[in-house]
């Protein structure tokens, strides 16, 4: 199989090209078709498999077909990392996928001053990968909305909840538009993962490898 053959857009396939990658990974193969059909996605995956492509490059496929304005102090996609390590790992490969489109992609963590990051947000963006307390902080400060969003990925869910980030997540899972698209990753699936995710996936494509 060929990234041609899944289907993603030209801009797509020509950074793909740039980097040399011919071949979707399994977690590729099996994730993007239905992520490209709008599913919801529950994926048990570690780093290392080509996961953040597998849910970066359906999602730059669909603001490729579905041009629009970023709103003020909002994004379109958020993306929830347990560290600032991976929350920059995940934002550059969006840039490197998005190379050749109008894509704006925006990194939020703790443990630097909060005020860059305030007004980073003011013109809105349109991937925003985050850790989930820095991104709280932003928005009790009336820094940033939720409400734009359309497409939400948790990563790496159980980092996230011996990290204690559960009381936060279900915060900002609430304050999430209604109509969206949610996937959910995680290296282990015990229950108590597998409950958290339930509470918000709708239907969810199940993809292990
Ligand atoms: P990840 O699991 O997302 O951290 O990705 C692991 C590494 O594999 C990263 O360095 C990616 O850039 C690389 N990678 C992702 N997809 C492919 C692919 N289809 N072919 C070759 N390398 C890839």
């Amino acid at each position: 199989m060929t990234f041609s053959e899944l289907g993603l857009a030209e801009p797509l396939l020509k950074a793909l090209a740039s980097k040399n990658y011919e071949t979707p990974t399994p977690i590729q193969a099996q994730a993007i078709p239905p992520l490209l059909e709008g599913r919801d996605l529950c994926g048990i995956a570690q780093t290392g498999t080509g996961k953040t492509a597998a849910f970066a490059l359906p999602s730059l496929d669909y603001f490729h077909r579905n041009p629009k304005p970023v709103m003020r102090h909002g994004c379109r996609m958020l993306v929830l990392s347990p560290t600032r390590e991976l929350a920059a790992q995940i934002a550059d490969s969006f840039r490197t996928y998005a190379r050749f489109m109008k894509i704006s992609v925006a990194t939020i963590f703790g443990g630097v001053p909060i005020n860059r990051q305030i007004r980073q947000m003011q013109e809105g963006v349109d991937v925003l990968v985050a850790t989930p307390g820095r991104l709280l902080d932003l928005i009790d400060q009336r820094a940033f909305t939720l409400s734009g969003v359309e497409i939400f990925v948790l990563d790496e869910a159980d980092q996230m909840m011996d990290m204690g980030f559960i009381a936060p997540l279900k915060r900002i899972v609430k304050m999430l538009p209604k109509q969206r698209q949610n996937l959910f990753f995680s290296a282990t699936m015990p229950k108590e993962i597998a409950d958290l995710g339930n509470q918000f996936l709708h239907d969810p494509v199940k993809v292990s490898v």
